[in-house]
Parts: C-alpha cells; structure tokens; sequence
C-alpha cells in the first residue's frame, strides 16, 4: 500500500532493548524503521515500569524517613498525601524521557511507525496503524518486544480492584487495604510505595524470603524494617481470591497447612513476568519461539534465522533494563558487520525498596548448592560513618571472593543506595579486581561507597579504624 518503507534494519518494540538498538543501528549508518505499538516510545521501561516506580518509590522515601527523623529531633507534620499531585508530577518525568527518546530518534532520522507489527513473511512484517495497514520490508531484523504481566487463572482480573503493575503505578484509588501477591522486586517495590502512602499493606510471597535469589543474610534487615510497618508472609500460596461488595476476600495458606482469609481493598498481582515472543507471528519468519514465549538466541544475539536477531525480556532472565540495552548494542554492532558478542561476566539486580538491595555475580547460596568454596568479607553498616549520620545504619555490604586467589566473584548490599553502590563490585568482577585492589583503593569518606572497601579490609584483616 501507500506509505510501504523498506529498512535495512527493522526493530520490532522500541523498550530498552529496541530503542538502544535502533539508536546504535542509526548510529552505524543503517536505515532503520522503529516499530511500536503504542503512541510513546520507551516500551515497559519508560513508561510502565523502572522509571515511573522509581518516581513513586522517591517519594515513598522521603515519607518514611521524615517520619523516622522525629525521634532525633527533627519533626514533621504528617504529611498530606494527594494522589492527583503524584501522579501528574511521575506522568511528567515519564513524559520528558520518552519525549527526548522521540527526539534522540528524529536526530538520528530513525523512522518511527506506531503500530502492531506482525511478520507476514521471512522479510516483511506488516503494521497495523491509525492509517490502515503499513507493510516495512527489512534486510535485517531485531525482535525487541518484551513482556507482559502474569495473570492468575484463579484471580478475578476483570474485577478494577485487581491490578498488575500497571495499575498500581496509577494510584487510583491509594486504598486502606491493601494486598500484595508476590514479594519479588516489583511486588515489594509498590509495596513499600502505597505502605508509604498510608494504606495497610499485606504481602504473601510462595517462596521463603521475600525477593527470592537475593543473598538471604542481605534480604533480612529490609525484612526486619518492613515488618514493623506492613504485614509479610512468606512460605504462604494464595488458594482464592473472591469479588464481593465490601473488597476483594483473599484466602492463603501458609507452611503448616493453615489457611487464613482476608478482606481487601486493591489487590496487586505480581508474580512474574511472560515474554511476548508468541504475538508476532514468528513462524512467517521462520524465527522459532518455545512453549513460554521466549525467542532463542546465540551469543550474537541472532535467532535460528540467520537475518533476524532478538533481545531483552522476550530472550529470557534475567528480565531487566540494563541486560536489554547491553543486548539491543550487541546485536545493531553485529547487524553493522561488527564482530561483537554478549560475554558480560555479570549482570547486576537491584531491588529498590527501603533499603534497598543489590547483589551481581555470585550469591553464598549459590555456592553453598553448588557446592563452590568460597571467601568472603563482610562489613556491617553500623560501623560506617556515613551510615550512622544518616540515621540508615541497618545496611550490610558482602563480598565473595574465589579462594584460589581472592578475585571478586560476587558482592550483596542491603542499604540506602546500594544500587547504585553494586556496580563498583561488578566492575570489579568484570576487571577481575582482587581484595587487595578493593582494599588499597581510596574511597572519599565519608560516603557508603567505603564499606565496600572496608568489606575487602575486613576480609585481608587490614582494618583499622571502624568509622
Ligand atoms: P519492553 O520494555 O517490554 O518493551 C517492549 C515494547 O515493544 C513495548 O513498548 C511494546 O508495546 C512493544 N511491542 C511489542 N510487540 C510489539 C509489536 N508486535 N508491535 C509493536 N510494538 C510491539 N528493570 C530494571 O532493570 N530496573 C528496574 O528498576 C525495573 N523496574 C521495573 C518495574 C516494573 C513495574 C516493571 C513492570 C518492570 C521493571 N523492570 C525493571 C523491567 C524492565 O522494565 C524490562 O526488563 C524492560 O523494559 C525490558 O525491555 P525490552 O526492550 O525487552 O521490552
């Protein structure tokens, strides 16, 4: 039809991975057409997901640490929460991020088209747009097109006091009751935001330790606080969630068999996420998916058809930001005739509760299973100046080092910021860093990036001073 584009390279989804790799493509000189369905580019991301949570998860903060610094002379009124305010000024942070994506790509004469795309052929994908059916006929492709939220068979989720994140990032309503299924990243994220907010929040997680791979020594001081201000279960499977006229009546059991029943407000489900491989018609490619939905891929990134590559969530875990722009790189370089592969070491997970929690690389739980020697060094925040003058002393930093020759092979952090502070132990893991190039290194103090340091002196037994 009229308006039909031919690309050198097609990226279907313009998330993380899609954008970057558009952007990279571009970059290299290739004519590139961006596909998105949805009217503002960014993907989950931007829109939906990392940047729109961390926004909440701000002011989530800000709510409970003034109300801790009372008890040490500093005291605040409680403060008036307007959930229309909120969540205009976390739209608007959205809004200036995928505006300046949309500029980025106009920069780079990236021709965007909003609509599904679907493949019709080994090299055409046909969209469906505002203005009718557009066909883009591509050399090369990169499947970009994420996941989606998990739905519950036995959960109402027609019901609008059902949510998945989606929902939950709008607000509307903050509720008085509140149950949270699933304490993963995301459960426990919103979790801590509408605790913030003043609703009463549950959280039931399956497993034993909320934020499930997570180092369980590094987990317990975030469970520790949240426990005093929210209700969490873990070991507990919920059996049936009912709509009535006064809420949401959730029954769960817990280890010793023992079922318990409640009546809610919102409930939010987040039990995981499921890639989108099978929506796109993959098979016309000749591009093969498995029975989850996931897209294989080699360390090129490129799928069993040789011309057509995938990244981000629909290739599979871990189903993070950073994996899928590292990926979306790897795969416009080698569409460009660059020999370029995936060989990160490590890919870090941060958890950004209240602490937060970080860990990359090796977990002690992982090497205990696998049976893996290990070392390592352990600081407690309590000791760190700067922690204690931040009134957030819970924090603990851990290092795991191979016993061979003391290399970094892993790190856990629970404290403020440990997100941000988990990146020096991954480029540690990925240089190949030592404890003694952990511990000689000069790190400003006072500032938390020393436990880190301090976690490798208390490992060489080279400490001196605590502070
Ligand atoms: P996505 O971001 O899922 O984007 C895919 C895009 O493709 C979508 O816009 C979709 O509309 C489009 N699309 C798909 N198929 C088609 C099609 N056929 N036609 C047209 N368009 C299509 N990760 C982190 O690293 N840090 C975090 O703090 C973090 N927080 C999160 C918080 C929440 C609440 C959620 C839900 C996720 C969070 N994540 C976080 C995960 C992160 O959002 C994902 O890992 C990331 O967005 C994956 O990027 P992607 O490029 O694979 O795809």
């Amino acid at each position: 039809g009229s308006g039909d584009l031919h690309a050198e390279v097609v990226v279907l989804g313009s998330g993380p991975g899609g954008y970057s790799a558009a952007f990279r493509a571009a970059d290299l000189g290739k004519k590139v057409v961006l596909i998105e369905k949805y009217a503002s580019l960014g993907g989950v991301c931007l829109n939906v997901g990392c940047i729109p949570s961390k926004a909440l998860l701000h002011a989530a903060k800000i709510v409970t640490e003034t109300e801790e610094m009372s008890s040490h002379g500093l005291k605040f009124q409680k403060p008036e929460i307007d959930a229309d305010g909120l969540r205009s000024w976390k739209n608007d942070v959205v809004k200036q991020l995928t505006g300046g994506l949309a500029g980025l790509a106009k920069q780079r004469k990236v021709t965007v088209v909003h609509g599904w795309g679907e493949f019709t052929g080994a090299n055409s994908i046909s969209i469906e747009t505002e203005d009718g059916a557009k066909t883009v006929t591509f050399d090369q492709c990169i499947i970009a097109a994420g996941s989606e939220a998990v739905k519950l068979p036995f959960v109402p989720h027609d019901d609008p006091r059902v949510v998945t994140s989606t929902g939950a990032l709008e607000l509307d309503p903050i509720p008085k009751r509140m149950c949270v299924l699933g304490g993963g990243i995301i459960g426990f994220e919103m979790a801590t935001v509408y605790d913030a907010l003043g609703s009463d929040v549950t959280v039931i997680e399956m497993m034993d330790q909320i934020i499930p791979g997570c180092d369980k020594d590094i987990v317990k001081p975030l469970q520790k606080r949240m426990e005093k201000r929210m209700t969490i279960r873990t070991k507990s499977k919920v059996t049936e969630v009912k709509s009535g006229d006064d809420g949401l009546t959730v029954t769960w059991e817990d280890a010793k068999g023992e079922t318990t029943t409640e009546t809610f407000d919102k409930m939010l489900v987040a039990v995981g996420r499921t890639p989108n491989g099978k929506k796109i018609a993959a098979d016309k490619a000749g591009v093969q998916v498995t029975d989850r939905g996931f897209i294989e891929v080699d360390h090129q990134q490129r799928t069993n058809a040789n011309h057509i590559f995938a990244i981000g969530d629909v290739v599979g875990q871990p189903m993070l930001a950073h994996k899928a722009v590292h990926e979306g790189k790897v795969a416009a370089e080698v569409c460009a005739g660059e020999k370029r592969a995936f060989d990160a070491r490590v890919i870090p997970s941060v958890a950004y509760t209240d602490p937060e929690v970080a860990w990359v690389g090796m977990t002690e739980e992982q090497a205990k299973q696998q049976g893996i020697k290990i070392h390592k060094g352990v600081f407690p925040w309590a000791a760190s100046g700067r922690a204690l003058s931040n009134a957030r002393s819970e924090g603990i930093t851990k290092l795991i080092f191979d016993p061979e020759d003391d290399r970094v092979i892993g790190g856990a952090i629970v404290g403020t910021n440990a997100g941000d502070l988990i990146s020096e132990v991954a480029l540690a893991i990925e240089m190949g860093a030592d404890a003694v190039d952990l511990g000689h290194t000069i790190h400003p103090h006072p500032t938390l990036s020393e436990t880190v340091n301090f976690a490798a002196e208390m490992f060489e037994g080279t400490i001196t001073d605590l502070m």
